[in-house]
């Protein structure tokens, strides 16, 4: 079967490769992958400087944005043939610690953790792939191939979940979210801070075209430029972009007894000149936080789920604007400036 496979650490090295069918080692049910969706991780372990292939194996086959349908399950479980489902990206490490031992495996303490197309688990950009139950989550039919985006999407629940749990430590009644960054992370955190009730501003650079329409279809106020320009004191910030910048404009402007849930994975290397002394000062006499937030377990996807099954499906439709046949991956591979969301096309819906 058709694979896209890269060498960990060896930039340019992507390529479609044929690959053994996945052995009933792997798992019980059957999964025939429709579309694969592409995030910045993808392009950093294509360029070379993030993932590791596994263990015995030069290569590793990319992909953890997945959407499939169950090919075969066994009889009892909860799947059967014909099943939207996602793979849940990451797997508990081995001991396991005591996070992993109680499926919070997104908060591993040692690290030995395991991620579907990222950390030493093969990923999903190919045609057919084995898993257990336990590591699938089923997907509303009505959702079909836009269940691509429950993988973003547990990630920005997780984040909302931190920032609630964060903030509800003194009561809380949250009024305004700031979301930097309007890529599918920031759409999609806002679409959850919607969700909730909340007051939205999402900040990005375009000026004019998909991002801020997207926003403004949301109920959102979209904006370009700083955060202090044009919202005062928001109770929360989830940053999206990993901007070094933009991470501290944001602990800078949240508000009074405020979170910043930061999400976004820089680039290291970068070197900010920032009082230090204002921010620390700021942060102890205003109770603010600031919190990373990384992967999602089971409870986070479940979460996406609902949020994506109240979602406008036209809305969610929007932010696939390219949908690229597995042949031309290094086009889907190349961003290109109009890019929400990019998919990778594995199967015909
Ligand atoms: C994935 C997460 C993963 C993280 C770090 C992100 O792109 O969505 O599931 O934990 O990368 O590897």
């Amino acid at each position: 079967m058709k694979a896209i496979t890269v060498v960990p650490g060896k930039a340019g090295s992507a390529s479609l490769e044929h690959f053994d069918e996945p052995a009933e080692t792997e798992g019980s049910v059957l999964v025939e992958t429709v579309a694969v969706g592409i995030c910045g991780t993808d392009a950093e372990i294509a360029s070379g400087a993030y993932g590791w292939a596994p263990e015995g194996h030069e290569r590793l086959v990319l992909g953890h944005e997945s959407i499939g349908r169950v090919l075969e399950a066994p009889t009892g479980s909860e799947l059967s043939a014909g099943d939207y489902v996602v793979g849940i990206v990451r797997r508990p490490d081995p001991v396991p610690c005591y996070n992993c031992a109680a499926g919070e495996w997104d908060f591993c303490r040692n690290g030995r953790y395991t991620e579907h197309g990222i950390k030493s688990l093969d990923g999903f950009m190919r045609e057919r792939y084995r898993a257990e139950p336990d590591a699938l989550v089923k997907v509303d039919s009505g959702l079909g191939e836009l269940g691509v985006l429950l993988e973003p999407t547990s990630v920005v629940a997780k984040a909302w979940e931190q920032a609630e749990r964060v903030g509800s430590r003194a009561t809380w009644h949250p009024k305004t979210a700031v979301i930097t960054g309007a890529g599918p992370i920031g759409l999609l955190a806002a679409l959850i801070g919607l969700q909730k009730g909340l007051e939205v501003h999402v900040f990005d650079q375009m000026e004019e075209g998909l991002k801020p329409d997207l926003v403004r279809e949301l109920g959102g106020t979209y904006h370009t430029g700083p955060i202090e320009k044009a919202v005062e004191a928001p109770d929360v910030i989830i940053e999206c972009t990993g901007v070094p910048s933009l991470v501290f404009d944001a602990i800078e402007h949240v508000g009074s007894g405020g979170v910043v849930c930061l999400t976004g994975v820089s680039p290291t290397g970068r070197n900010l000149a920032i009082d230090a002394g204002l921010v620390n000062r700021s942060m102890v006499l205003a109770n603010e936080a600031v919190v990373g937030s990384v992967n999602a377990n089971r409870r986070h996807y479940e979460a996406a789920a609902a949020a994506l099954a109240a979602a406008e499906r036209s809305w969610l439709a929007k932010l696939v604007t390219r949908k690229v046949p597995i042949d031309d991956f290094a086009d889907a591979l190349e961003h290109q400036p109009q890019d929400v969301k990019v998919v990778l096309q594995v199967a015909t819906g």
